[in-house]
């Protein structure tokens, strides 16, 4: 039955109406749930320190010279009535000269997300499949989806294992598109020059994405390649090493012929001039950088340790998280809630049954997680 514009518009008045539907593919997508514990760290007394470690953040504050580049803006000039860089100029000269690649190879982005989200807008759509090694960063796929592109996950038995051969052969003519994520978030696999260089080479029509957000602390990279390749994109963010994940700021590396194509739907708007700022001046401290990274890499080897000693399948990665295999992780999750620990469970994605995820912060920082730690296997009775 035919309504009344009358009776229309008191539906959307009363906003009980079915409204406008996006299309079918839109609708199939899981929306990403915005479960954070920063409201229980809000809530949390002061006397005691809470350890953010469910989201691989920077578990210390960036650079002083992001504050003092950032005060210098404020307080020295009128260019915040003005739209930032466009060109985000300095920001990507300091990023060509410490990558070693050229600036035109570069665009900045609104954090490494809207880096995927660009590549996946800019090559899929509904005729195109995506191959996606899993267990893997999800988000991917929900921008993937949104193209309607149909996604191919390559699952091996043993989670933390990769096989190139099997990936290899998940790549058909149909393929427009491989993510890559390197050190592998959450289980750690590494991507290397070789077999990025080999994958390009052999399939020239597919864009690989290597997806480099914790490449600061393997200390591995296949940038160099995107000078050669033009169907390697690689992707980067200050969020995790740098400590700016609230700025929101990331980048793209690729080749040029490649990055012409990302500019038709790149919004250049998106960077604004303090998250260029902050970020410029936390690329300039290489000293301070290098520290933390230091710092967590000898922080997990001795918390992997320590998990093991405990009892438990502990799984190192060359990235700032470690994997760990608990017995009921429901229990040790709320355990480490009640003493200011937040960590990540991963224990229902494909078989990674009892799995959590524990992001790494400094030696004295794991010093006191591994005391609470103690705590809840104590009162556990495990
Ligand atoms: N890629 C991977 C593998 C990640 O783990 C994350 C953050 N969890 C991101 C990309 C997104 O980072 P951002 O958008 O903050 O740069």
């Amino acid at each position: 039955m035919a309504l009344s514009f009358k009776q229309l518009i008191g539906r959307r008045v009363e906003g009980r109406g079915p409204g406008p539907r996006p299309p079918a593919h839109i609708r199939r997508l899981q929306p990403y749930s915005p479960v954070s514990s920063l409201d229980q760290i809000a809530q949390a007394e002061d006397t005691h320190t809470q350890f953010k470690l469910d989201w691989n953040e920077s578990t210390i504050e960036p650079s002083p010279r992001v504050k003092e580049a950032l005060m210098a803006l404020l307080d020295g000039s009128s260019t915040l009535r003005w739209y930032p860089d466009l060109r985000a100029d300095d920001l990507r000269g300091a990023l060509a000269r410490h990558n070693g690649v050229s600036k035109d190879s570069l665009i900045v982005t609104n954090g490494s997300d809207d880096a995927l989200l660009l590549l996946c807008r800019t090559f899929l759509s509904s005729q195109n499949e995506v191959v996606v090694p899993v267990p893997t960063y999800n988000h991917f796929m929900v921008y993937a989806g949104a193209q309607n592109a149909r996604i191919v996950e390559v699952a091996e038995p043993d989670p933390f294992c990769k096989n190139i051969r099997h990936l290899e052969r998940s790549i058909s003519a149909l393929t427009r598109m491989v993510y890559l994520v390197s050190p592998n978030n959450p289980t750690g696999i590494v991507w290397g020059e070789k077999d990025v260089a080999a994958l390009c080479k052999r399939f020239p029509k597919v864009v690989f994405v290597v997806d480099e957000a914790y490449h600061e602390f393997s200390g591995q990279s296949v940038i160099q390649l995107t000078q050669t390749y033009s169907n390697l994109a690689v992707t980067r963010t200050f969020s995790k090493a740098y400590g700016l994940a609230a700025f929101r700021v990331g980048y793209v590396a690729a080749h040029p012929s490649l990055c012409d194509h990302l500019h038709r739907l790149h919004n250049p708007k998106s960077v604004n001039t303090m998250a260029q700022v902050a970020a410029t001046a936390a690329l300039s401290d290489t000293e301070y950088l290098k520290n933390y990274v230091e710092d967590v890499r000898i922080a997990r080897a001795s918390f992997v340790e320590f998990l093991r000693e405990q009892g438990f399948e502990a799984r190192d990665t060359p990235g700032n998280y470690v994997m760990v295999r608990v017995p009921d992780p429901d229990i040790f999750i709320a355990g480490l809630e009640k003493r200011g620990v937040f960590i990540r469970d991963r224990s229902r994605q494909p078989r990674l049954s009892g799995f959590v995820r524990i992001s790494v912060g400094t030696c004295d920082q794991m010093k006191e997680v591994q005391a609470r730690i103690l705590e809840v296997i104590e009162s556990a009775g495990w």
